[in-house]
């Protein structure tokens, strides 16, 4: 079977073949007498074959024929420019070719044109028959490579196009990494400057001297500083916390007491960026201080309410000691006039009186015996000397009284002084008939009391008086006027006078103890006044105050008593 093919392909080519061997100059026994198989072999390859002389095809085989698209004659003797696809190629082919001296061979692919003018790429390699000889005929042999080469060329146009994308894709990759950086860096520089400026102000927010609250909106603290932490007396936010529910420890302006978190409650403003201000006095054991607080409601940040407390115990402090002495410097003024004008009076009036006592005197020693059968003028007589000597008394005192030469207290039995009082003021309280009802311990109940007994005396008269003087319109019946003593806790003794008068009529009635103040024609205001001072340089207390069943006026003051 081999054979007869190799015999049909022999019979086929034969002529050629020879033809080739004897233009090719190769001897006939070249192929050891098998040169027919040889042919056959050849021939029939898969890849085109060609025997060159020079750059001139001398013999093809049949596939080369068909790979170039022509008749397998049509190939002897035509110069291998032909089927180059360019000149180009044709020189340097021929070039490297002639400086081919290695046994390898030369091999290239190329471009090569078919007879119709299709170009196919082929990988092309050309050896010698005999490699020292530049003259030697020389063996082609082709192969198709176009599909390799096309596949290989889509391929590199889709790597093209590949790294075309990837190109494209790491640029914007690049383009958005060098952005995200740059968001990154300016982040970074936000945040730092953020931190900077967070810490700036959470350190002024720690030192500021004022005390600083800071609540979310919904009205929980979260933030303490540490001067309000100091006026609190803690150091954590929990014990802040406990601290602020402590009842009544914050005064506020009318009176009445809450706990500081009640308090931070009712001030909260509720309109973003409104303000309220209040002045408060808080306590904290064992001290009281006062506050001036601001709270404003805040309009970002989810927070809600800042408060600042501003310390003003000092200043109120200095505020008030500045009225005091204001007040008293006016009332020394006003002290000091109406010291000069005692001093007249007393200087003015210790004559009169000297003398209208001893007229008193005289008369009554002249008038002894007649006196004897006249009791009624005898008791008017010692009631005069009486008064003359509480009048000569009350000069001294105020001598003494304005130049500051007291007199010391003595032991002072009140019922006694009690009893002298009242005689003083009998003419007086039986003119304008006033009951007086007394109100005290069993005689030897009664304390003593250690007190000038002229200056004493001189307070509860002013008392009586004006009790009188206010029931001036009241039923004859009704005038009556309470004389109340107690042993209260300790020392103190207590003396209060009622009336059944209208009661002071003035608001706030604390100002009837105000100097000059008087709501009479011919009054001077100054009653209450001395009687307050006198009590108070007692160690007492004068005050109005209220007594049941008696309507009218109730002044209460306390003495201090002897010997307990
Ligand atoms: P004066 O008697 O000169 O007015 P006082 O200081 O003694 O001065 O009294 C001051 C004022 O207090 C009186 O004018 C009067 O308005 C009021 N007052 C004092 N005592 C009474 C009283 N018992 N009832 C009502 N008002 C009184």
């Amino acid at each position: 079977m081999t054979f007869s093919r190799t015999r049909a392909v022999k019979n086929r080519a034969t002529a050629p073949a020879t033809a080739l061997s004897e233009k090719a100059g190769v001897r006939p026994d070249l192929f050891g007498g098998h040169e027919v198989a040889f042919e056959a072999l050849v021939e029939n390859a898969l890849v085109g074959v060609g025997f060159h002389v020079g750059r001139t095809l001398v013999w093809a085989n049949q596939k080369m024929a068909e790979m170039l698209g022509y008749e397998q004659h049509e190939l002897i003797g035509v110069s291998v420019r032909l089927f180059y696809a360019s000149r180009k190629d044709y020189l340097e082919v021929g070039r490297e070719y002639q400086r081919l001296t290695s046994p390898q061979g030369y091999v290239h692919e190329r471009k090569l044109k078919r007879k119709n003018g299709e170009v196919i790429w082929c990988l092309i390699s050309g050896k010698r028959i005999n490699p020292t000889d530049s003259k030697s005929p020389s063996v082609w042999v082709l192969q198709d490579i176009t599909a390799r080469k096309l596949a290989e060329e889509a391929l590199t146009k889709v790597n093209e196009q590949l790294e075309q994308q990837v190109q494209a894709r790491t640029l914007k990759l690049q383009n958005l990494n060098r952005s995200l950086l740059e968001e990154v860096s300016m982040r970074r520089a936000m945040e730092l400057q953020l931190l900077v400026s967070r810490e700036k102000y959470q350190a002024i927010f720690r030192n500021l001297s004022v005390g600083i609250v800071v609540t979310d909106f919904s009205g929980r603290i979260v933030e303490v500083n540490r001067a309000m932490h100091a006026y609190a007396g803690t150091r954590e936010l929990a014990a802040f916390l406990d601290q602020i529910q402590v009842p009544e420890a914050v005064i506020q302006a009318d009176a009445t007491k809450v706990s500081l978190m009640a308090f931070l409650e009712r001030i909260a403003p509720s309109e973003p960026r409104s303000i309220s201000r209040a002045q408060i006095s808080w306590v904290v054991e064992p001290r009281s201080r006062d506050f001036s607080v601001v709270a404003s409601r805040l309009s970002s940040g989810g927070l809600g309410v800042a408060y600042i407390f501003e310390d003003i115990t000092e200043q109120k402090l200095a505020r008030e000691r500045e009225m005091e002495q204001r007040q008293s410097l006016a009332h020394g003024g006003r002290l000091a006039l109406m010291g000069q004008m005692a001093t007249t009076l007393a200087h003015e009036l210790g004559q009169p009186l000297n003398a209208s006592q001893s007229y008193l005197a005289s008369i009554r020693y002249r008038l002894k015996s007649e006196l004897s059968e006249r009791p009624d003028v005898l008791e008017a007589f010692e009631l005069a000397e009486r008064h003359l000597e509480q009048a000569g008394q009350i000069v001294r005192s105020v001598r003494s009284f304005v130049s500051l030469r007291q007199t010391p207290p003595t032991q002072v039995n009140m019922k006694e002084w009690l009893d002298r009082t009242l005689a003083l003021l009998a003419p007086r309280l039986r003119a304008s008939r006033t009951h007086v009802e007394l109100d005290i311990p069993k005689t030897r109940e009664l304390p003593w009391v250690r007190a000038n007994s002229v200056e004493i005396q001189q307070v509860l008269m002013n008392l009586m008086v004006n009790a009188m003087d206010a029931m001036q319109e009241v039923r004859i019946l009704d005038k009556a006027i309470l004389i109340r003593i107690r042993r209260e806790r300790g020392r103190r003794v207590c003396v209060t006078v009622a009336d059944n008068g209208p009661g002071v009529q003035v608001r706030p009635a604390s100002k009837v103890f105000d100097d000059y103040f008087t709501t009479k024609a011919r009054g001077l205001g100054m009653g209450l006044a001395i009687s307050r001072t006198i009590v108070e340089s007692h160690d007492g207390e004068l005050r109005l105050t209220r007594v049941k069943g008696w309507p009218g006026a109730a002044f209460r003051f306390t003495l201090c008593a002897e010997g307990v």
